[in-house]
């Protein structure tokens, strides 16, 4: 895989900005980053994980991808917040009640935590993912910990008002933009492809955590289904392989450094992916 302009292809027709958003950060270690680590047998290392939203700005039409984690809910598990999620908006110009679209890549705490900060934005998510943390299972431990329940009832309260579209296993958000239903990680896992000035870009969030699951091919510690883990990882290499599209990882901090900085003002707060 490439970042190198001159190995993506220009895209045709709608083209998008594209901004990675940091916004927390923590530390953990490979054998809490990784399902079954010690099958590798290589020593534990400490590892930092940031966490990110996106934000895709173009055609007259802004879409915010994940909405970070509630700041006291990230505070109470442990985690850094580098910057409150709504003011990393306003640094970047985007004014929630102007965001036409808001795509949901998976209901974990860290995805979903801000909805109600976009009051009349659609909300776009996948239907597994809304049938699944609906349904029976999503209350069960192991799967429902990364979860905060007030917080899925927000979006099933904003689906009863007819603010939800749910998609499949691929849709189109807008030209030019699509959302790929890959699972692995939660039930309906998304992952989005953008098209840049400089080629496509592919958000990945936690369909990749770190850039070494796809490169060693290490599935994530938290799964609900190691097949698709593995698919979605394929997927990714399909999508982002063929001419070194920008593929974005989910947690890595590696993003910062990977891609220029949007601005002086947003330095250590966003990178410009396209
Ligand atoms: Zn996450």
């Amino acid at each position: 895989m490439s970042q190198t302009p001159d190995r993506r292809e220009p895209a045709q027709g709608s083209t998008y900005e594209v901004v990675a958003i940091r916004y927390g950060t923590r530390e953990t270690s490979k054998v809490d980053s990784y399902h079954r680590y010690p099958e590798y047998g290589e020593p534990d290392v400490k590892v930092d994980m940031d966490y990110f939203f996106w934000v895709v700005r173009g055609q007259g039409r802004t879409i915010v991808i994940d909405t970070g984690f509630d700041p006291e809910v990230g505070v109470r598990r442990g985690r850094t917040v580098t910057i409150d999620p709504a003011d990393a908006l306003a640094r970047v110009g985007v004014d929630p009640a102007q965001v036409d679209q808001v795509v949901v890549t998976h209901f974990h705490y860290d995805h979903i935590g801000n909805v109600d900060l976009f009051p009349r934005s659609e909300i776009v998510v996948a239907d597994r993912e809304l049938e699944f943390w609906t349904g029976p299972y999503a209350t069960r431990l192991l799967v429902a910990s990364p979860t905060e329940s007030n917080e899925i009832r927000r979006v099933q309260d904003a689906a009863r008002d007819g603010r939800v579209r749910v998609v499949g296993e691929q849709a189109g958000i807008a030209p030019g933009i699509d959302a790929i239903r890959v699972g692995g990680h939660t039930p309906g896992q998304l992952v989005l492809t953008v098209a840049t000035e400089a080629g496509q870009a592919v958000i990945a969030s936690d369909a990749l955590h770190y850039y070494e699951e796809y490169e060693l091919d290490r599935p994530f510690a938290i799964l609900t289904d190691l097949e698709e883990m593995y698919r979605a990882y394929d997927t990714l290499r399909e999508l982002a392989e063929p001419s070194g599209h920008a593929l974005v990882a989910g947690h890595d901090p590696a993003v910062m450094t990977r891609f220029p900085g949007l601005s002086d003002e947003t330095a250590e707060v966003a990178v410009r992916i396209a």
